[in-house]
């Protein structure tokens, strides 16, 4: 099968002809052959899981992203397949007893929820702090929270063509957050960014943006380049389909509409980024993940990479370093490497911040400046993008540098600040001031809050906090 109907872009040919994407969920864990080996208890524990915590996964990341000679180390495998430990023994047990005696959905979505509600869904308070007001209501759908960067979630992009075990937007996958980011159909935000001269980028963002028909995403990215947003200096479209479903670039059936969109961008003089979430190295490793990430080259888009460091999935320093060499290889440009959220099954997969901030540096160490494009490890937390820069002594005290990429405050970044050495603490609410009571930020942050919660009406911060 040819693709690649526009004149001057080299067609791809797909060898196996491409695939269509098919979603395995729940449901199917009993099913796939890969599984046959299991016993029928260690596929219910896995059933159990994935009725509170999101699971989907596709062909091409089952076929050939796992190991299953290695399961259940393999790290694609820990990043897709929900596992017994993400969830204490008596939550397991409540799940698998209700999932093996073949009790309703009804009453298995009713004992998922006491748990999910349990698992901290809404970290931080992002809801009510981040979307903005036009005229003062809120635009559901829109978040800016750094001066420069205004956040879209279009509402057809709220999943992913596989789902990553450690997600900290698990909420809405599973209906707890019911889409309450996800655009409504209008030009709100539209008049929005017309009104924000300050705002120089612009990050699509999901679930995964490229879920959506090539037509869909247009009816966003197309506004973007037209009159009253030249301040827009770029924008981004943060996705993990170049890792889990390449073929989105290649041969899905509007693959060339994508690529047509990109080129559209880069002809209004406006630079567009692929923000990719590539985890591992193996993610780049298969041909036709090379082949999407030289078409998106092709139109002149480039790709960063990010993605958080977790517990059995990339917790070493050789495979940070394998993957931004490979990244380097292939083009791709390292971006962040971030800290695991606080939320959700977070106790597997965290990361100590000591730990976090050496494997940074021995893989940092093991690439060269090319490589050194990339930040981390950052905590993206309630107040800005905090980097962990070093651990130091002051003053004989064994002290955390810490500085900020991003802030809510713009004149909070670049200033390095000191916390007291945990070498067990994982997130900035561990973190204690090595000097006085209080981060130079807190009060401020704290205004801000006040303020923000004023503006948000309080009928409609009631829907938010909901
Ligand atoms: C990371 C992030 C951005 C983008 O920050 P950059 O440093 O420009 O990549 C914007 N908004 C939010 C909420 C973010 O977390
Ligand atoms: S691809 Fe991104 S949004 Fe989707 S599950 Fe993974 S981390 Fe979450």
């Amino acid at each position: 099968m040819f693709y690649g109907r526009r004149l001057g872009r080299k067609s791809a040919r797909v060898e196996e002809g491409g695939r269509r994407y098919r979603a395995y969920t729940r449901r199917d864990i009993g099913r796939l052959p890969q599984f046959q080996g299991l016993s029928a208890h260690e596929r219910a524990a896995m059933e159990a899981v994935a009725a509170v915590l999101p699971f989907r996964v596709n062909e091409y990341v089952v076929d050939e992203l796992i190991d299953w000679s290695a399961i259940p180390e393999d790290p694609i495998f820990q990043l897709t397949f929900p596992q017994p430990q993400m969830l204490t023994p008596q939550q397991l047990g409540r799940m698998y007893r209700l999932v093996r005696s073949g009790a309703s959905e009804q009453e298995i979505t009713a004992a998922a929820r006491e748990i999910q509600y349990a698992l901290n869904p809404h970290p931080a308070g992002q809801l009510e702090l981040n979307v903005p007001l036009l005229d003062g209501e809120p635009i559901p759908g829109v978040q800016h929270k750094y001066r420069e960067t205004v956040l879209l979630f279009p509402a057809a992009g709220q999943t992913c063509h596989a789902y990553c075990t450690y997600c900290f937007r698990w909420p809405q996958f599973v209906g707890i957050e019911d889409l309450k980011f996800a655009s409504r159909e209008g030009d709100r935000w539209q008049r929005y960014l017309r009104a924000h001269r300050e705002v120089r980028s612009v990050l699509l963002t999901g679930g995964d943006p490229m879920v959506m028909k090539a037509s869909v995403l247009r009816r966003y990215v197309e506004p973007l380049l037209g009159p009253g947003l030249r301040h827009i200096a770029a924008i981004r479209i943060g996705s993990k389909s170049p890792a889990y479903w390449p073929y989105r670039f290649v041969s899905d059936p509007d693959a060339d509409d994508i690529l047509s969109l990109f080129e559209e961008v880069r002809r209004s003089g406006r630079h567009i980024t692929v923000v990719a979430h590539y985890s591992h190295p193996r993610e780049l490793e298969t041909s036709i993940a090379q082949e999407a990430i030289r078409r998106i080259q092709d139109t002149g888009a480039v790709i960063r990479a990010q993605a958080p460091l977790v517990r059995h999935v990339n917790d070493s320093a050789d495979i940070w370093a394998r993957l931004w060499q490979r990244q380097v290889r292939l083009g791709v440009v390292p971006y962040y490497m971030f800290v695991e959220r606080d939320t959700g099954p977070r106790g597997y997969f965290e990361v100590p911040l000591a730990r976090a901030l050496q494997i940074f540096n021995d893989a940092y160490r093991q690439v060269s400046g090319l490589g050194r494009t990339v930040r981390g490890p950052s905590m993206s937390a309630t107040p800005g993008k905090i980097l962990v820069t070093g651990v130091a002594s002051l003053g004989g005290q064994k002290v955390f540098v810490l500085k900020f990429l991003q802030a809510r405050d713009p004149s909070w970044v670049g200033r390095p600040f000191f916390a007291k050495f945990d070498a067990r603490a994982t997130w900035l609410d561990d973190l204690e001031p090595a000097v006085g009571d209080r981060f130079f930020f807190e009060a401020g942050l704290e205004q801000m809050i006040a303020e923000r919660r004023a503006a948000h009406s309080s009928g409609l911060e009631e829907a938010f906090m909901a």
